[in-house]
């Protein structure tokens, strides 16, 4: 490193030296006190040739400007936190400002879990006409644009867009008068805004078992929890999978209970020809950033009656009457979706096809790829009944003990892999709303694993992850 370290006092000739003393393009410019006071990119360089400096000009007299550093140990996320796309190199100093090392990011080559996919489409010209439009707020054409958009294209008759997929689900209970003293059955693995809002709700979960082929809340296990308290159920369908409706609608239908549709992650999936959330009496959707439509963040509600519509609509906002401004007919929320986040929305639902063929396409090149390897075994498909949409793409790794290793693997070729949620039961804060034993969720929470799933995927760096697999993990 000691090459690219350059005096305060040096000419622009010195630092070119410096500069070009390593690859990665960069030199360190020190005080007397040999505390660091500049970073210099062959940029900077290139910049100060034009602006006509001539190479026997000295660094003082050059225009500087700020730099990040970083101090010894700093967390590695903090510092790239703190940095913009065009940042490569991060000095490290010590309490005394000596250069002691320094960090190299290249945001390029790190391929993440997931990743939103916005400059396809109209995505930034409707946000654009929103902001402009200075309708910012939660009026505006995009609003309802989104809302029958949404609403029509899953075969439900009213939407109700608000801030998020959680207080979406918290919205629904509120619209069934769903709280204490009710009981909501939950499946064990799921996200946990599914029962954060039970809770919030003031109603009590039920946790029970996923079954083992789908990783969807089990029928059996519904049947086996409903008692006199149980009011609602909420299906899941989990990394774009449709629970058993017939089955579960026949159930909720017996028992008079109210079925809600979490369809978070299932956006387009259809069951026996018809698209999830259009089966729940209530059904929610997410569009935070990571999810298969997204506006930042945002959620839905869908509902076919014209009833439910109306009172979401008024809880949404504040529980005000519809007819008689500031008069409030029962104690509301603001959950409401701004304009601009529905305009992002109406972008999305332009290619919602494309994106979900493309999503497809994705699970069949991986496939492929880890055709090869038998200790990985992905979510299974139920054509022609169910047709699942690709969320995060998920497989479950046969040796539980050696899935550490194998995510490892992945993140020396710079690739993300993320683990599935954790059951429910298995967290403190939830176990007292467990009452079974939950193998199933339990197994698919130690062997499942996600992979990068956005449309733009390096398959090849992929390939090359999976080629330079050692057999024993494979
Ligand atoms: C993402 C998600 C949610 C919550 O959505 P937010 O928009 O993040 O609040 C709820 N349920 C499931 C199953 C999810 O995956």
């Amino acid at each position: 490193m000691k090459d690219s370290i350059v005096s305060q006092k040096a000419s622009l000739q010195k630092i070119l030296q410096g500069i070009n003393a390593r690859p990665s393009g960069i030199c360190f410019v020190v005080n007397e006190a040999q505390q660091l006071c500049g970073v210099v990119t062959d940029g900077d360089f290139r910049r100060w040739l034009l602006e006509g400096y001539e190479l026997d000009t000295l660094y003082k007299e050059l225009p500087h400007k700020a730099f990040v550093y970083a101090f010894e140990g700093e967390k590695v996320e903090e510092v790239i936190a703190r940095t913009d796309e065009k940042i490569r190199v991060v000095p490290i100093v010590n309490q005394d400002f000596h250069l002691v090392d320094y960090l190299q990011i290249d945001k390029r080559i790190h391929m993440p879990v997931a990743m939103p996919d916005l400059f396809s489409g109209n995505e930034l010209k409707y946000l654009n006409d929103a902001f402009l439009s200075s309708w910012i707020s939660s009026s505006g054409k995009y609003i309802n644009q989104f809302e029958e958009c949404f609403a029509g294209y899953c075969g439900s008759g009213y939407g109700v867009a608000v801030s998020n997929g959680t207080v979406a689900i918290h919205l629904a209970l509120k619209a069934l008068d769903i709280g204490p003293g009710d009981e909501v059955i939950v499946p064990d693995f799921t996200f946990a805004a599914t029962i954060n809002a039970v809770i919030h709700a003031g109603a009590t979960p039920v946790i029970v078992d996923v079954d083992q082929d789908d990783w969807c809340i089990g029928p059996e296990a519904i049947k086996k929890s409903i008692s006199d308290k149980t009011k609602a159920v909420i299906a899941v369908h989990i990394y774009g999978q449709p629970c058993k409706m017939h089955e579960i609608m026949s159930i909720c239908e017996r028992n008079n209970l109210k079925l809600i549709e979490d369809c978070a992650e299932a956006h387009g999936a259809t069951y026996d020809g018809k698209r999830v959330g259009s089966f729940g009496v209530i059904s929610t959707f997410s569009f935070f950033a990571n999810k298969i439509v997204t506006t930042g963040e945002g959620g839905m509600c869908l509902t076919s009656s014209e009833k439910l519509n109306e009172r979401l609509r008024v809880l949404r906002d504040h529980g005000m009457s519809k007819e008689k401004r500031y008069w409030h007919e029962e104690v509301g929320f603001n959950y409401r979706m701004t304009n601009m986040q529905a305009a992002i929305g109406c972008a999305q639902m332009e290619r919602i096809e494309r994106i979900l063929q493309k999503r497809k396409q994705l699970e069949i090149t991986y496939k492929d790829i880890f055709s090869e390897v038998p200790s990985i075994s992905f979510q299974k498909d139920f054509v022609p009944l169910r047709n699942k949409t690709i969320w995060l793409i998920t497989a479950l790794y046969k040796n539980a003990d050696a899935k550490i290793d194998f995510m490892d693997h992945f993140k020396r070729y710079e690739i993300d892999l993320r683990p599935v949620f954790y059951p429910l039961s298995a967290m403190p804060v939830y176990q007292k709303y467990s009452v079974q034993d939950l193998p199933v969720s339990k197994h698919i929470s130690q062997h499942g694993l996600s992979f990068p799933t956005y449309l733009d995927i390096d398959f090849d760096k992929i390939r090359k992850a999976v080629d330079g697999l050692p057999p024993a993990l494979r």
